[in-house]
């Protein structure tokens, strides 16, 4: 048997990276990983839990206002945003530590250096200078924000810059309608930017159940954010007033900043990956079989770099049957079915399984149940929110196929009936569930009128 430096070496420390080298590490196996930018990946460095952080900072202005309707006077209220990104940073900091002393607490050896593939056993580490060869290797390299390619482009940030701005901007344009779009739209308005969303089609948030769609349109309508659709941006162009779009509608507008959310690419440019054997596919990512093994028969991939669901939870369960798969003599294949996700847009939305229109063509006969309302507190509040609660259910089996929510917690409640819904559970099993009052997740258990 040939003599390699690793038994496994990780490119990418990320969510799926680092928990695939802590696993392997811990059974004793030699384990290298490199990271050119900081341990903890998009998630924790410029993802996930710097956004949720964000999240909550815009939250306040709201509350504040909703405090009067509950007999309080709340001072005029400051912001400063200098603080918000000191007290995050020092958290991702934090983070960012903890992930290092995980992987070096199971025995892994953090190199801080780009890594290329040279063959399918050795990887040349860039920054530090050394070739290192290993029995088995995970490419977990993950995604980078992907930009059309415009005049101009150069002037809009992305989310990556956003967690950074040296200033929070008083006039801010979105370009794009998904995940992160949303997001910060509702993150810089909450903060009082005044924030427009463009977006290329005719309704936002494509990929989600319309009425998740519709009702989070209108509520982010009602808060203060002008979103825009059918609208595009043709170029962009630095003047004394800030950055101007040109659209096309024939139009101009300008903002301070301008953010592009129009989807992330799989991080593979330069990766060697012909080097080794390693197919991509058209769209860059790693072409994977069902067990995250690459065309390489040593070589697996796992996370955002395969592009199968863009999703932290999924990156970590990916690295989890790897472990299995290749440690264990355990075959485990990661299960993509029915995963509940939460977009932290204002209000939030919690989604898992199908969605109206794929239900009914995979399915044919669905029931629909929905339930519009003003939540408890908003009866005070003197907000007209509404949340939009929605059942799916197959007519023949009685199963529930999908449940989708726009209102507060609805990631929490996703994540909950998440597992029911896993389970195959039925309309059935819902309307024998006792209803917890009061709160709005009760609503999914009391949803006896069928709608469509
Ligand atoms: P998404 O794919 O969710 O959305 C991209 C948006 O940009 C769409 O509205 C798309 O429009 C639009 N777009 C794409 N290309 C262009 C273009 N050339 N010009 C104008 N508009 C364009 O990507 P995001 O960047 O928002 O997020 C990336 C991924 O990260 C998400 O898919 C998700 O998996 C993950 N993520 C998950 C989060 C969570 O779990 N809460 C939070 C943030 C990210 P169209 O619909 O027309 O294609």
């Amino acid at each position: 048997m040939a003599d390699y430096d690793y038994d496994l070496f990780v490119i990418g420390a990320g969510s799926g990276g680092v928990r695939a080298g802590r696993m392997v590490a811990a059974t004793g196996a030699k384990v290298g990983v490199c990271e050119e930018y900081r341990v903890g990946g998009t998630c924790v460095i410029r993802g996930c839990i710097p956004k949720k952080l964000f999240v909550y900072a815009s939250h306040f202005s709201e509350d504040f206002e909703n405090a009067g309707g509950f007999g309080w006077t709340v001072p005029e209220a400051t912001f400063s945003w200098t603080e918000l990104l000191r007290a995050k940073d020092k958290e991702i900091d934090r983070l960012n530590g903890i992930y290092i002393r995980n992987l070096e607490g199971a025995g892994a050896e953090i190199i801080q250096s780009r890594g290329e593939l040279r063959d399918a056993h050795t990887i040349e580490l860039i920054d530090v200078g050394r070739t290192i060869t290993a029995e088995t290797i995970l490419i977990a390299t993950g995604c980078s924000p992907s930009l059309p390619d415009i005049p101009g482009i150069e002037h809009a940030i992305t989310s990556n810059e956003a967690f950074h701005l040296e200033e929070l901007p008083k006039r801010v344009v979105i370009v794009g309608a998904g995940y992160i779009a949303v997001e910060f739209a509702g993150i810089f308005n909450g903060l009082g930017v005044e924030t427009t969303m463009l977006y290329r089609r005719n309704e936002i948030l494509r990929g989600f159940d319309m009425d998740l769609r519709t009702t989070l349109h209108a509520e982010m309508l009602k808060k203060g954010v002008d979103v825009q659709v059918e609208i595009g941006v043709t170029a962009l162009k630095k003047t004394s007033e800030g950055i101007e779009l040109a659209l096309t509608t024939g139009e101009t507008t300008t903002a301070d900043v301008v953010m592009y959310a129009t989807g992330r690419h799989p991080h593979t440019t330069g990766l060697g990956v012909e080097n080794a054997g390693v197919e991509l596919s058209a769209d860059g990512s790693v072409v994977v079989d069902a067990y995250s093994r690459t065309t390489a028969a040593n070589i697996y991939a796992v996370g955002d770099v395969t592009n199968r669901m863009q999703l932290t939870p999924v990156a970590i369960m990916e690295a989890i049957a790897f472990y299995n798969t290749v440690y264990r003599d355990n075959p485990m294949r990661p299960d993509h079915e029915t995963v509940a996700t939460a977009v932290f847009s204002q209000p939030e939305i919690g989604t898992v399984g199908l969605r109206e229109e794929e239900a009914r063509a995979q399915y044919g006969d669905v029931d629909i149940y929905r339930s519009q309302f003003r939540p408890l507190k908003h009866t005070l509040s003197g907000s007209d929110q509404k949340t939009m609660m929605k059942l799916i259910v197959d007519a023949k089996s009685d199963r529930v196929l999908g449940l989708h929510m726009v209102g507060p917690d609805g990631g929490e409640i996703a994540q909950a009936m998440g597992i029911a819904i896993k389970m195959g559970a039925t309309k059935a099993d819902f309307d024998a569930t006792m209803a917890v009052h009061p709160t709005a997740g009760e609503e999914f258990v009391t949803m006896r009128e069928k709608i469509a």
